[in-house]
C-alpha cells in the first residue's frame, strides 16, 4: 500500500497541526500522545514517509535507523522513563490495531502498566 502524505502524523511533520513537541533532530519528532493510556504517553516518528514498522525495516537507509533509534532513547531519558521502566510499543496494521498510517512508537510508561498484550 503507497504512503498516505495525508495522514495526521505527516500533517504535524509539515506543522500543519500543532502538537505538544518533546523532541526533534533530522531523523525523529516525538510528541505527546493527544489521547494518553498511561501517566507517560509519547510518540516518536521518523521524519521519513514510511507507513509502519516493517515499511521502516525494508525501506529505512541505515542513517535513518540508527537516528531513529537514538532518538527513542533520547526520549525516553527526556520523558523520565528509563529509571522506573517503560513500555515501546509499535502497532502494525489491521490485527496491530494501528490507527494513523505513519510508522510510530508508543513510549508508555509513569507507574505500573497492566498485561501486555489484550485482544478484543
Ligand atoms: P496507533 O493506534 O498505534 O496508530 O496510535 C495512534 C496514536 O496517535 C493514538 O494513541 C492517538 O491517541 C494518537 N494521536 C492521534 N492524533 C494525534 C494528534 N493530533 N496528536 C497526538 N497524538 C495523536
Amino acid at each position: 500500500m503507497a504512503y498516505d502524505s495525508n495522514n495526521i502524523f505527516a500533517k504535524i511533520l509539515r506543522g500543519e497541526i500543532p502538537c505538544k513537541k518533546l523532541y526533534e533532530d533530522d531523523f525523529a519528532l516525538s510528541f505527546y500522545d493527544i489521547s494518553p493510556q498511561a501517566p507517560v504517553h509519547v510518540l516518536v516518528i521518523p521524519k521519513g514517509p514510511y507507513e509502519n514498522q516493517n515499511d521502516f525495516a525494508a525501506h529505512a537507509s541505515e542513517a535513518e535507523m540508527v537516528g531513529f533509534m537514538r532518538a527513542l532513547g533520547k526520549v525516553a531519558e527526556m520523558a523520565k522513563l528509563t529509571e522506573g521502566g517503560y513500555r515501546a510499543i509499535a502497532n502494525c496494521g489491521l490485527n496491530g490495531g494501528q490507527e494513523v498510517p505513519h510508522y510510530h512508537v508508543h513510549l508508555v510508561g509513569g507507574g505500573k502498566l497492566g498485561r501486555m498484550v489484550e485482544r478484543d
